[in-house]
């Protein structure tokens, strides 16, 4: 399978190059020519296989010529193996058409442990084939870290850097970092807001000397080997309410457009997906976009769903790539428009198409508590930012947006235990950690520190990375 640009300068190379690429070299991101479709009669096949075998058999479609299948789904269940659900992504009935697909069940109990934990297997191996060694640098406001010095520890061809904002992420997300003991696994506590991180870490990607001589890499949801995996868990909610033989929708918490666009390449797979409802917090950039046909950027305003205060959703180019018919030269005009004015608008014809895929709710603070409460009542328990999303489904169905009879699938992104004071506050009880994280709160800390310039973290690299 080849790979192109969103922006149209870039590609086509292989699926290896794509993922240790991360971000094309035209600014875009990349996308395979073309998604590999499976007919009705494929898709049925996969009813009773594994979640490691449904795996392997949808990512080794975009892997062709370089991964076969009993590779990918070897890879998939290795990926898995510690995730403590046998199912991985076990569904659980709500009340009435709304089923709760619970993606937190990996080791730091998000949803991005199911994507990072392949990302890390998939980086050893193109590494390893490719005789490199790389560091991996990433800013977190807390679960992509923790998710990614989990899963890149003991892989002996990468050193990882995380730079999180000192004193600004929940205890459970530092403790997740620190208490990461491994060589070349490095948490860092920089001085300085999450913006400062991000922006320490743009200043030394585009540092083309250091960048080159540390092989520097990025595991931001830009990668498409990040959303590879977050395809497969649409297949097997779908499967499990009678698909293909029957339509689901799913509502999907959003913040990068990373997981929901995950859910558009499986319909455009063939999975039949009724609808994709989008479920943002205050931060309502997609909400707005999809009710008035512009996307206008605000400020971020902190909310008790933090993993979706995001103003500028970096996957979203994906979508307009696919909604301007893959003109990447308009895409490219578009991007350089919104990071000058904040604002561009689509065609009516471009927007009918979206619609007819995607809906789009905001829930704020308020209602985010009261829908943890009501669905407490009804005997689960979500963390903030799945409440967003199982609010949304319940509106979804009330408005008629989704049609009677057909099961909506709310995803849930986090483990209520990693969000303890929203969860406290709207239940009155603390949510208790999973059994293997009981005694996380105890675990002793290793972390560096850093001052919040490009300086002092191009210096840290430099001498703590490992010797190839
Ligand atoms: C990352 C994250 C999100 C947002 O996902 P995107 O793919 O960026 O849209 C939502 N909820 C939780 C708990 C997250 O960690």
């Amino acid at each position: 399978m080849d790979y192109i640009s969103t922006r149209g300068q870039d590609g086509p190379l292989g699926y290896e190059e794509a993922l240790l690429s991360g971000l094309a070299r035209d600014g875009g991101l990349y996308l395979p020519v073309t998604y590999p479709a499976f007919t009705h009669d494929e898709i049925a096949a996969m009813a009773g296989m594994s979640y490691a075998e449904i795996a392997g058999r949808i990512m080794a479609r975009f892997t062709d010529g370089e991964i076969d299948e009993a590779e990918m789904t070897a890879m998939a269940a290795d990926a898995y193996a510690g995730f403590t659900d046998p199912e991985v992504a076990p569904l659980k009935p709500l009340s009435g058409d709304i089923h709760v697909l619970e993606l937190f069940h990996g080791p730091t109990i998000a949803f991005k442990d199911y994507a990072m934990q392949f990302l890390s297997r998939a980086f050893d191996r193109a590494l390893r084939s490719a005789g490199r060694q790389a560091v991996i640098l990433g800013a977190t406001s807390g679960d992509t870290g923790s998710a990614a010095l989990e899963a890149f520890q003991g892989r002996d061809a990468v050193d990882i850097f995380i730079l999180f904002p000192d004193g600004r992420v929940s205890p459970v997300q530092q403790r997740q970092m620190t208490s990461v003991d491994a060589p070349g696994a490095h948490a860092v506590a920089v001085g300085g807001d999450f913006d400062d991180c991000q922006a320490i870490v743009k200043s030394l990607f585009n540092d083309h000397a250091f960048r080159d001589k540390v092989n520097l890499s990025a595991v931001n949801s830009i990668n498409w080997a990040r959303l590879m995996p977050q395809i497969v868990y649409y297949f097997t909610a779908a499967l499990a309410l009678g698909a293909p033989d029957r339509s689901v929708a799913f509502s999907v918490p959003t913040g990068n457009f990373g997981n929901v666009f995950a859910g558009y390449v499986a319909s455009r797979m063939g999975l039949p997906i009724e609808r994709l409802i989008v479920a943002s917090n205050r931060n309502d950039i997609l909400t707005r976009f999809f009710e008035q046909g512009a996307m206008q950027r605000e400020t971020v305003t902190p909310s008790l769903s933090p993993s979706m205060d995001i103003q500028v959703s970096s996957n979203f180019e994906r979508l307009l790539f696919e909604l301007l018919d893959r003109d990447g030269a308009r895409v490219a005009k578009i991007m350089k428009d919104f990071a000058e004015t904040g604002r561009f608008e689509l065609p009516a014809a471009a927007m009918q198409a979206a619609r007819g895929l995607f809906s789009a709710y905001r829930l704020d603070d308020e209602g985010t508590v009261a829908e943890i409460a009501a669905s407490t009542g009804e005997g689960m328990t979500l963390d903030p930012h799945s409440a967003v999303g199982v609010s949304a489904a319940r509106r979804a169905i009330a408005d008629g947006t989704v049609a009677a009879g057909v099961p909506v699938v709310a995803l849930a992104c986090a483990h209520p235990a990693k969000f303890q004071d929203a969860v406290t506050k709207a239940t009155g009880t603390e949510p208790p950690l999973p059994p293997h994280l009981a005694d996380l709160m105890q675990r002793p800390e290793k972390m560096q520190t850093a001052a919040a310039n490009p300086d002092a973290v191009r210096e840290m690299v430099l001498t703590m990375r490992r010797p190839a």
